[in-house]
């Protein structure tokens, strides 16, 4: 069967690498990304050169416009959406929450959450066959971010709410929802926090006394996206170094 997906936020971090895995297991990809083309249009390279099927597509995944206009285009370029990675996702300044401003709060929720809420809702809205769904949560969502970040800790307990809910709401049509929660991984968002060597500061406290990879989080992500994961829905997998 065709395996088509989208990843928001494809082109860095968590989502390259998971843009490459899904690839190279057979899937046509379509790399989103927000304004850095020359990183999107890298993965989709490296992605052909390896033999694989991916093309890059700048879409605002908070926009709702842009977000249809995405769906139309894999369609168009590839058919039926089938699996798709909420992925995208941002941070900002390490913070204490009495310090965090009204406009920030807002932008984390409308990146985070509002992105999900409405690529699940044209995912679902399509025509043809759907199977899988994974979210891109945060171990912050248990933990809270505490004098880091709240709001982002918030954005992702809301998206573990859409995940739980929607994986009941479409467990009777045999489309799967399930979600993923990285601890510290490296990937330059730490540096939109303001401490770019955060998981190496934090490495040595973590159970496994070390920080974890994008492709860690990738190999996760395809197996709740696979056939493998089958009876797998509205689950979370914890990708946190046992913290
Ligand atoms: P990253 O390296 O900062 O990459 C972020 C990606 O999201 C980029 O491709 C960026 O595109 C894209 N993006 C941002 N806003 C967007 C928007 N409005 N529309 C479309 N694309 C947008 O992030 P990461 O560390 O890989 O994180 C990926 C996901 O994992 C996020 O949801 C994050 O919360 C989650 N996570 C990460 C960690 C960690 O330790 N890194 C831990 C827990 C959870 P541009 O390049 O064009 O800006």
């Amino acid at each position: 069967m065709y395996k088509v997906v989208i990843i928001t936020g494809g082109s860095r971090g968590i989502g390259a690498a998971t843009s490459t895995l899904l690839a190279s297991k057979g899937y046509s990809v379509c790399v989103n990304y927000l304004s850095n083309h020359e990183r999107a249009q890298q993965v989709v390279d490296d992605i052909i050169d390896a033999g694989g099927e991916a093309f890059p597509y700048q879409a605002d995944v908070a926009n709702e416009t842009q977000v249809k206009a995405m769906f139309e285009a894999v369609q168009q370029r590839y058919g039926t959406v089938t699996h798709l990675v909420n992925n995208a996702g941002i941070l900002f300044t390490q913070s204490k929450l009495c310090d965090i401003d009204l406009e920030r709060f807002q932008t984390v929720m409308n990146t985070n959450v509002m992105s999900c809420f409405l690529c699940c809702k044209a995912f679902i809205r399509q025509e043809g066959a759907k199977s899988a769904i994974v979210n891109v949560s945060s171990a912050a969502s248990r933990l809270g971010a505490p004098f880091e970040y709240i709001d982002y800790a918030a954005s992702k307990g809301a998206m573990d709410s859409i995940t739980k809910g929607l994986s009941l709401e479409l467990a009777e049509q045999g489309i799967r929802v399930n979600g993923v929660r990285p601890g510290c991984i490296y990937t330059e968002m730490h540096a939109d926090g303001g401490e770019p060597d955060r998981v190496a500061r934090l490495a040595p406290s973590l159970p496994l006394q070390r920080g974890g990879t994008p492709e860690e989080v990738a190999e996760s992500i395809a197996w709740l996206l696979s056939d493998e994961a089958s009876y797998v829905t509205g689950t979370f997998i914890e990708l946190a170094g046992g913290r």
